[in-house]
């Protein structure tokens, strides 16, 4: 299978784990809770240990990220309709994202420049973005306030109605306890 997506062939030693992590179908599933995705996440310390000869864990450090935000922007764009090397790419920012949180806006996205994986990573922004807004909706219309208001609201509407109908009603001489009770 030719696979088109490329990176600086000397540099980017990425490039080469990616490739054989969708070849061999690594775990890519974030927070997995069969394999915690440690097939690929060692294939990328390990990677990284033999390039630079220093020793890395799967364990995210600064250094690590740093190491990587280089090599993902050393990444070319890959062909259309290869949605797994989007999936690599996106699963390796998440990675990064859960271990250095602040430091990804302020030190390591920048890194990335105008590459493809900036491209990956601000479609991911977006969307994270909507999931926590809709998340905050939804929180807010949950809250046991707000849903004691909704609650108040409906009851009260409730009474409303039910009192412009006994307002309506007109007194039937059959109707016994409509004449005797209220
Ligand atoms: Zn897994």
């Amino acid at each position: 299978m030719e696979i088109q997506t490329s990176g600086d062939a000397a540099n980017c030693w990425l490039y080469e784990v990616i490739r054989v992590a969708i070849r061999d179908d690594y775990c890519m599933k974030s927070y997995c809770t069969t394999c915690g995705s440690m097939s690929f996440r060692e294939a990328l310390a390990t990677a990284a240990s033999d390039q630079t000869g220093t020793k890395f864990s799967v364990h995210i450090t600064l250094p690590f990220a740093r190491l990587l935000m280089i090599q993902l922007m050393m990444l070319r764009e890959p062909v259309p309709d290869r949605p797994d090397w989007t999936r690599a790419v996106m699963f390796i920012l998440l990675q990064v994202w859960y271990a250095q949180n602040d430091l990804c806006n302020r030190q390591l996205w920048p890194m990335l420049g105008d590459s493809w994986v900036n491209q990956v990573l601000k479609t991911m922004q977006d969307h994270y973005k909507w999931v926590c807004e809709e998340t905050a909706r939804r929180q807010a219309y949950d809250h046991p306030v707000q849903v004691l208001l909704r609650r108040d609201a409906k009851r009260r509407a409730g009474q409303k109605a039910h009192a412009l109908r006994q307002a309506s009603k007109k007194p039937r001489p059959t109707d016994f306890n409509e004449q005797s009770g209220t």
